[in-house]
């Protein structure tokens, strides 16, 4: 335990955000990071409790009492290895987390969790810069070979443990880099993408190659990775958007939010934005813009539009306005349901809850919105009666969450089961489908949900597919 009287001592600081005008006027990162003297005070906070509710929070079962202690001690080396030895990819979790750790956190009871997410974060981006952080080569190879299918980061994780145990791994990538909904989705001013580019360095050295442009089940053909490798991984993400069938819907400036968030980030990387955006060049510039769903998806589209200088942004939700607080008593120490504020909804946004979306109205193109306000009672949504009203928009972006994987192409060349929800069928013990040799991890077998439990399936998976080429692992689960 760092110090025993810490927590009274110390109150909770986290790291603090650049100005909203600022940082509107670029796409980088703009988090203010701890110097080591106040890090080393907020890992003093952490109480080294009996029962770690934190540790049980999240996803990868970071040790965070272990590495607050180190941290508080100096000992930094050790607590980069400490943290490597349960996740992958620190510096993208210690960016783009929501955090359940810090909700589970037993100082939460009093709204001063330990901040976890910034140690976390402060540990691994200290390990790069001192150089600590190198290839992991392995010993011996296997002489087993697996391809992983999607480069996001349950692939990425399952892909690095895997090269480590001394296999030959070869990542399939459809788009033109690495880092799946990473590098195409998050938006820069969330997580840069060099972090993405360095960690594939790190993996290259390892022995893993990637294989970018290429589609398995279009470019390639899934039984030709049948006949090339002892096993596959399919992490292909949960890429299918739900879309909006309301009339009015196929007018031109409706648009999905994946190809508003791609676009941007492709301009940022100076990279042909235009490839596969078979619609065009799609901006914010002086529009009145209506985000709908109110997700961590629908919250990049605002930041993005606003920095692309938008006249208006609304962000629409159809459930109703969470508490801003939550009640301790009935939540802690699970992830609450609670009123969330982003940075980009902090830079400027007219945010709606309980809203229907009921007609786009335009004769060629997006001019309005028609809505109406609805309650939920017994679980059952009701239209309000005299309530309807009507939005100015020039562009809507459909932000309202994903189905599933896209089944066309490889998934029906796989012949994979389905679970109910379209999800590719598979249980976290073994991550095998109902296809001999084939396993699936992350969103694509999941469903759409958190990078922090892609790194989780993509490590658990690996050793799964280690265990059943070599008959044992020593990968950690
Ligand atoms: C806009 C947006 C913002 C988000 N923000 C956050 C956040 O702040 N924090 C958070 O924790 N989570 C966030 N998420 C969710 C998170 O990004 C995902 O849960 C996570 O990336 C899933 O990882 P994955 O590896 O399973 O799939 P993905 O990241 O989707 O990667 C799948 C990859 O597989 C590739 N692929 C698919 N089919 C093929 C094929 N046939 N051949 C070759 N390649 C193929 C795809 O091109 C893609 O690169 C966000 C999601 C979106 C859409
Ligand atoms: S729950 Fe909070 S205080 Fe307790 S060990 Fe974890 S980080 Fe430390």
């Amino acid at each position: 335990m760092g110090k025993a009287t810490g927590f009274l001592e110390i109150d909770r600081k986290d790291r603090t955000y650049d100005a909203p005008a600022e940082r509107l006027k670029h796409y980088r990162e703009f988090i203010v990071p701890h110097d080591e003297a106040g890090l080393k005070g907020q890992a003093s906070r952490c109480m080294n409790c009996g029962i770690p509710y934190c540790h049980n929070g999240c996803p990868v079962n970071n040790q965070i009492p272990d590495w607050n202690h180190l941290v508080y001690e100096s000992d930094w080396r050790e607590a980069l290895d400490n943290l490597h030895s349960t996740n992958n990819f620190p510096e993208f979790t210690g960016r783009i987390c929501p955090a359940p750790c810090e909700a589970a956190c037993t100082l939460n009871i009093v709204d001063q969790p330990v901040t976890i997410k910034s140690i976390e974060c402060a540990i691994v981006d200290k390990g790069w810069k001192e150089g600590w952080i190198a290839p992991q080569v392995p010993a011996k190879k296997t002489g087993k070979s697996v391809a992983v299918v999607g480069s996001g980061p349950a692939g990425l994780a399952a892909a690095q443990q895997l090269a480590r145990a001394g296999h030959s791994v070869t990542v399939f990538e459809k788009n033109d880099r690495v880092g799946g909904l990473l590098r195409y989705g998050i938006p820069d001013f969330k997580m840069e993408k060099q972090l993405i580019n360095r960690r594939a360095m790190q993996m290259e050295a390892e022995g893993v190659q990637f294989r970018t442009s290429v589609e398995v089940g279009v470019t390639v053909s899934f039984a030709s990775l049948q006949e090339n490798f002892d096993a596959v991984v399919l992490a292909g993400g949960a890429e299918d958007p739900r879309g909006l069938t309301i009339p009015g819907a196929e007018l031109p400036s409706v648009r999905m939010a994946m190809e508003f968030l791609t676009q941007q980030n492709k301009r940022n990387a100076g990279d042909d934005e235009l490839r596969a955006a078979p619609r065009g060049s799609l901006f914010a510039t002086g529009k009145h813009v209506v985000v709908i769903g109110g997700g961590d998806t629908g919250s990049d589209c605002v930041g993005t539009s606003n920095r692309q200088g938008a006249l208006s942004v609304t962000q629409l939700e159809i459930m109703p306005k969470p508490p801003e607080k939550e009640d301790k008593a009935l939540s802690w120490p699970n992830w609450p349901l609670k009123l969330r504020t982003s940075s980009s909804h902090e830079e400027g946004c007219e945010r709606e809850f309980a809203v229907l979306t009921k007609r786009v109205v335009g004769e060629n193109d997006v001019s309005g919105l028609e809505c109406v306000r609805v309650e939920w009672i017994d679980g059952k949504m009701q239209e309000v009666a005299g309530s309807e009203f009507t939005i100015k928009a020039d562009l809507i972006l459909l932000a309202m969450g994903f189905v599933g994987p896209r089944k066309q192409g490889l998934l029906e060349q796989a012949g994979v089961e389905l679970d109910p929800r379209g999800n590719v069928k598979g249980n976290v013990v073994d991550y095998k489908t109902s296809v001999d040799n084939v396993f699936a991890c992350g969103d694509m077998r999941r469903g759409q949900s958190l990078v922090v439990w892609a790194i989780r399936e993509g490590r658990q998976c690996a050793r799964a597919v280690d265990e059943a080429l070599m008959g044992v692992s020593e990968l950690p689960r």
